[in-house]
Order: structure tokens, then sequence, then C-alpha cells
């Protein structure tokens, strides 16, 4: 098969299109034919090897869609010819984070990498049916960036009339975010550093978009705008830029979900700031196998909207990677392989 293959960390170079072994389903797994991966941040991290490195080809890419081609051993539930959606969180299955339906808290809980390719085998368990009424494409787009931000606002018990201070609005975690967010009732401040692209996020229902430069300080502006007291949740996504930021924009006993750190990982502070402050600091991950097939139907519904920014031929990951990395987003890009 052709895929997308890894020899060793780097640049967009690296995301080499060629010839791959063909996977074969083993016991309890299912091959997809992919119809169209989703690109994530986390793919970028991955080639430049922040995992870690690797000694052997690796495909990245954790969402994707597709339909059924083969089946391994043990398999009943699941028929050659059925479309699907992966849903990307790994576990073991049998320890009691597993057993209790907490998956995320699994000491082997991982995001599945490989959907950059024309063919991915996963656990059949990390399978769930594609709605009619959506494309590949977009069920390609909702895996992780839904499945993180719904997470995130269940555990921060995000409630109506709150509101949430939105970094990095405009990326498929951020529009996934802004959706969410406004389904549960929160009134959403998003920041975007493009201001061609403030419209479209008031056109999304943002209540309120912040314009900055990457370089300013909003939290004048956040503060203003929230009659001086702050938001009671901040989702940072871009983390040593902007953290800092978020501490100060968060009310007294708010909640900071950090979500990612695309500017670098690095940030001092004082701890008063959060004990003084009763402040909650939520660091988030993927999240539970339960999210993906309980939202799906949402989508199928037209009340969930995936926003796709742009798709790529597979063979164009690297210009996939490229956009992302220094053009920016207005929501997904998908790999067509
Ligand atoms: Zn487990």
């Amino acid at each position: 098969m052709k895929a997308i293959q890894m020899h060793q960390p780097g640049g967009i170079e690296v995301l080499r299109y060629e010839d791959a072994e063909m996977p074969q389903p083993g016991v309890g797994e299912v091959r997809i034919r992919i119809r169209a991966a989703g690109v994530n941040h986390r793919d970028i991290w991955f080639r430049q090897g922040l995992f870690g490195g690797w000694t052997r080809p690796m495909i990245p890419g954790s969402d994707g869609a597709g339909e059924i081609d083969a089946i391994g051993p043990g398999v009943t539930r699941w028929s050659v010819g059925q479309k699907v959606v992966i849903n990307p969180g790994l576990s073991c299955g049998h320890c009691i984070a597993c057993l209790s339906g907490n998956q995320p808290a699994c000491p082997d809980f991982r995001i599945f990498d490989g959907t950059y390719a024309e063919y991915a085998v996963v656990p059949s368990e990390n399978v769930v049916a594609m709605p009619s009424g959506i494309t590949y494409a977009e069920a390609a787009s909702i895996g992780v960036p839904y499945v993180t931000a719904e997470d995130f606002l269940e555990r921060a018990q995000a409630r109506p009339g709150q509101s949430l201070l939105l970094w990095g609005a405009t990326g498929g975690l951020g529009l996934a975010t802004l959706q969410l967010a406004k389904l549960r009732g929160l009134r959403v401040l998003a920041v975007t550093r493009s201001p061609a692209r403030a419209e479209k996020l008031r056109q999304y229902h943002a209540d309120d978009v912040i314009v900055t430069t990457g370089a300013d300080d909003i939290t004048d502006q956040v503060l203003g705008l929230t009659n001086g007291r702050g938001v009671d949740l901040v989702v940072d996504s871009l983390g040593q830029l902007t953290f800092l930021q978020s501490l100060a924009a968060v009310a007294r006993g708010g909640v900071v979900v950090t979500v990612g750190s695309t500017t670098g990982g690095r940030v001092n502070f004082e701890l008063g700031q959060l004990f003084r402050r009763r402040l909650t600091v939520l660091g988030a991950y993927l999240g539970g196998s339960d999210v993906l097939p309980r939202l799906l139907p949402l989508f199928a519904r037209g009340v969930l909207i995936p926003v796709i920014d742009s798709s790529y031929p597979l063979e164009q990951a690297d210009q996939a990677h490229d956009q992302m990395e220094h053009h920016g987003v207005f929501g997904k890009i998908i790999l067509t392989p």
C-alpha cells in the first residue's frame, strides 16, 4: 500500500510518500480502507520526535474514516464494507480504569497513529459506525478535536451562563471547543491572530472575538469584557506564549485547561497565583471511548458541524503540515489517500 512514512524525526521533508507493508488484522482487529485522514497538531509533534524517537518507519495520523476491508479472527460485530470512523484512544481493556469506563486513566492509554495511509489496522473496539449524512472528510475531522473538547468541558463542569476564553480559536480543536461550549450555553471569547478570520468566528457564534498580534497582552481586554471579573474557563493550547495571560484572565475559582503547547512548554509562575485564587489547572489529553459514539449522531443531525479548511492528496502531507505550521487554518486539514 501507499503511505506517508517517517524514518526519523524532523521537518516536513521526513514525510515520505512511499510503498509500505500492507498491515494484516490480528485477533480482535479490523483493517480499514482509509478514505480521509484528519491532520492534528499532534501529528506535527509526532513528526518532530516530541514523543521520543523511533527505530522503525512510522506512519502518522490519529483520525480517519473509511470502510472495513478485512476482519481478524474473533471479530463478530463488524463486516467487510461497513463505513466506520476510528475512535483514536487505545487502552489495555482490562485494568480497573478501563473496566470502569475511564480509559484515559489506563496506564497503557495512548493515541493511535497510522491513518496517513491507504489502510490502517485498529482493534475492533476502536471503530464506530459512520452515520449517514456526513462525508468521509467530515467524519475524519471529528475524533481527536471533539473528543478532547467534550472531555475537558465535562471535567471542568462547564455550565450555562459561564464564560470561556479560547486561544487558537480557528484551529480544529478551537472550533470544536467553540461549538461544544455554545451547545452547553457558555459565552465564548475567541482569540485569533487573523483579522480576516475574526468575522468567520462570529459566524460560528463566538460572542466576542479578540484579535491579537501574538506579542501583545490581552488580559485587559478580557477583564474589560467581563466587568473586571475574568472568565470562568480558559482553554489554552498554545502554552509558553499565553499561559501566564490565561492565569491572569481567569476569575477566582476558575479553571485553566492546558491542552497543548504549540509555542513551547516551559512556564514560570508563582504558585500563590493558583492557591490564593483557588484556581484549577486541568490537563486534557483526548477522552473516554464513550465520547465519540455519543457525539456522532449530533453531526448527522446538523447540531454540530465539522469545519474543513482544506483537503490535500495523501502524497502532499508535507504541504498540509506546512500550512498548519506556518499559514494558519480555519478548521481541519484533510488528507485523502
Ligand atoms: Zn486499561
